[in-house]
């Protein structure tokens, strides 16, 4: 029987079958297409339609004539095991081809607990799960996307990870694999051919040495650099092609505003990693905020970037979009916002934000903390803030803090909880006395993990158990009365520190933990931390050992080989600052402060007009 009627059949027996179905508007499928790739994402449909990365790869390479790409996702537990019972191989959506027969098997990394679902994906595709026992007739496995800056725990398991955007590099990656098979190269050759195209990784030909670095074979380069976009203009995105029929985290019209963020918070990966700024121009937001719109449907718009308001014309973007959008019942939103007024008065300039209520970030309790982390804000910017949006008609907010920072004392916790109760008088002081009990603010806290390409990727995590008793001393100085809190759970950041940490000795136990059925770690219900203790423990791992391992300026980093452009002399430097309780102003308001990506990568800073430079 075909391989979709196969599939139609048992869905009726799995929860949300919209999953597993095809022909969503928009998606595309090629049948004259001589190369083929599956892009898939290590979660379910609703989590990994909401990718943009994906959608743009998605484009590209349909866009390409005699090249095309297909989507799969994490089938969840009850379908998986109808597959595994009717032996049915995953399968794309768009063609329903067993995932095996595809050229290339593309798989987004987008963050640390997915990897037993990159496992799972390969398994129930039926392909070998160690990159070393895949012959010729298996598809090549390539990996990307956050993760891909410490690709090492994952190593073993593909064939090739990018580093970097993927614009350009995923169609040099595509013909060079279409021209190896093409002129019959062996698999090993085919992959020293990649291993030549700058921004791939080819994790084969490195061996790790002595000292805990890693040792490249000809011809792959001793250090990978990433792949950037210089012009963003010059790759139109996607309008936002494939509507689902199910409800998707996102369900909305996402356009990038700008990629990057020079801010300089130490703590954070995202900001040294897709350095340098580079903005688009607001014709092209604003025309493609309308194209996606009427291609889609949609009703919600997402300006999105790593800190939307910084965009240079962003006052210009929101007004035209809120003129060419009055009375449609279009709303736009702005996902991340800066602690600052002129964030909310762009926030309540646009339609969806009194409704959604307002998310800021002050990280940090005192200000002696945020000057560690280099979270350029005080504590006025923030009641002033708060005083505005709550004159503005805002009656919930939400706060964003983090615990086991470098320096951090108890009394920089308790601080935390202080200033939540000076935000909560400050906010009951701006509604009328009658509305006050409808104000709420809610306290978002997570554990640090120290990330590798940032300032603190030297130090060691704070053990579980310490979170623990941090966890408690927040806890007590915390108002309870109009506040919500929340914690990003202990056990969740100890796994990522691992993940984020380690080196490929971590492989073993992924595999381990996998084999004990560890599968959708990122949701809070599947979650077993006792599975992966014993899963370490198979492996001979000591994890606390990895996350809380603290290196020397001169010791080798599992992730040495992998460069983002930023380089190292900065990062330590930015280290020894945040150490003195010194703070980086952001290159894009000021001057370079030697970051050396626009010099390492020959690619400058995109500024379409002045940026503001307060805080
Ligand atoms: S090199 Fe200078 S201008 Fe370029 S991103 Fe780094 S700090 Fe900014």
């Amino acid at each position: 029987m075909a391989l979709r009627r196969r599939v139609e059949r048992v869905l009726s027996r799995v929860e949300r079958p919209a999953r597993y179905i095809d022909s969503e508007w928009g998606s595309v499928r090629d049948r004259d297409a001589t190369h083929r790739t599956v892009l898939a994402y290590p979660d379910t449909y609703e989590i990994g339609q909401s990718n943009q990365a994906l959608a743009i790869l998605y484009a590209r390479i349909n866009a390409k004539t005699g090249f095309s790409a297909e989507r799969t996702y994490v089938p969840w537990v009850d379908m998986s095991s109808e597959m595994r019972g009717e032996k049915i191989p995953l399968f794309s959506l768009e063609s329903v081809t067993p995932v095996a027969e595809f050229d290339i098997v593309g798989i987004t990394l987008p963050y640390e607990l997915t990897y037993t679902n990159i496992l799972e994906l390969l398994d129930l595709a039926g392909i070998p799960l160690r990159a070393s026992d895949r012959t010729d007739r298996h598809p090549l496995v390539v990996g990307g996307g956050p993760c891909a800056y410490n690709p090492e725990p994952l190593a073993p398991f593909f064939d090739a990870i990018v580093i970097g955007e993927g614009e350009d590099v995923v169609l040099d990656v595509v013909r060079s694999h279409r021209d190896a098979r093409d002129a019959g190269l062996s698999r090993q050759d085919t992959l020293a051919s990649l291993a030549r195209i700058p921004g791939v990784y080819v994790p084969s030909l490195y061996e790790v040495d002595g000292e805990g670095g890693l040792r490249a074979a000809d011809p792959a380069p001793s250090v990978v650099v990433k792949r950037v976009v210089s012009d963003l203009g010059a790759h139109s995105p996607p309008v936002c092609g494939i509507v689902p029929f199910m409800d998707v985290v996102h369900d909305r019209v996402g356009v990038e505003v700008f990629r990057g963020c020079t801010r300089g918070c130490r703590f954070c990966q995202a900001g040294m990693v897709y350095r340098p700024v580079r903005e688009r121009r607001a014709d092209d937001i604003v025309r493609d905020v309308m194209a996606g719109l009427a291609h889609t449907g949609y009703d919600e718009v997402s300006l999105t970037s790593l800190s939307t308001t910084d965009h240079s014309q962003i006052e210009e973007v929101v007004r035209r979009l809120t003129n060419r959008l009055d009375g449609t019942g279009v709303s736009v939103s702005l996902p991340s916002l800066r602690v600052d007024a002129f964030s909310v008065e762009m926030a309540r300039l646009v339609s969806a934000g009194r409704t959604s209520g307002l998310t800021l970030a002050p990280e940090a309790g005192t200000q002696r903390m945020r000057d560690v982390i280099n979270k350029n804000v005080t504590e006025d910017e923030l009641i002033t803030t708060i005083t505005h949006a709550f004159k503005s008609g805002w009656r919930r907010v939400k706060l964003y803090f983090m615990i086991g920072l470098p320096t951090e004392t108890d009394a920089d916790i308790e601080e935390i909880g202080h200033l939540v109760s000076r935000v909560l008088a400050c906010a009951r002081a701006e509604v009328k006395p009658d509305e006050r009990g409808s104000v709420r603010i809610a306290v978002s806290v997570s554990t640090l993990v120290p990330k590798a390409h940032t300032p603190f990727q030297w130090l060691g995590q704070v053990s579980l158990d310490e979170v623990r008793r941090r966890q408690q001393v927040l806890r007590s100085t915390m108002p309870r009365k109009g506040v919500d809190l929340a914690w990003h759970d202990a056990e969740v950041s100890f796994l990522e520190g691992v993940m984020a940490r380690g080196g490929r000795e971590l492989a073993d136990a992924i595999e381990a933990a996998w084999r004990a059925g560890a599968r959708f770690d990122a949701w809070t219900e599947r979650f077993d931390l006792r599975v992966w203790l014993d899963a370490f423990s198979s492996a001979g791992v000591d994890p606390e050992a990895v996350a809380g391992r603290s290196y020397g300026a001169h010791d080798a980093l599992p992730w040495d080989h992998i460069s983002c452009g930023v380089s190292r002399t900065y990062l330590w430097r930015e280290l020894e600052r945040a150490q003195r309780g010194a703070s980086t102003e952001d290159c894009t308001f000021s001057v370079c402060t030697g970051c050396d990506v626009c010099t390492g990568l020959g690619v400058d800073t995109v500024l379409g007009g002045d940026r503001r430079g307060t805080g």
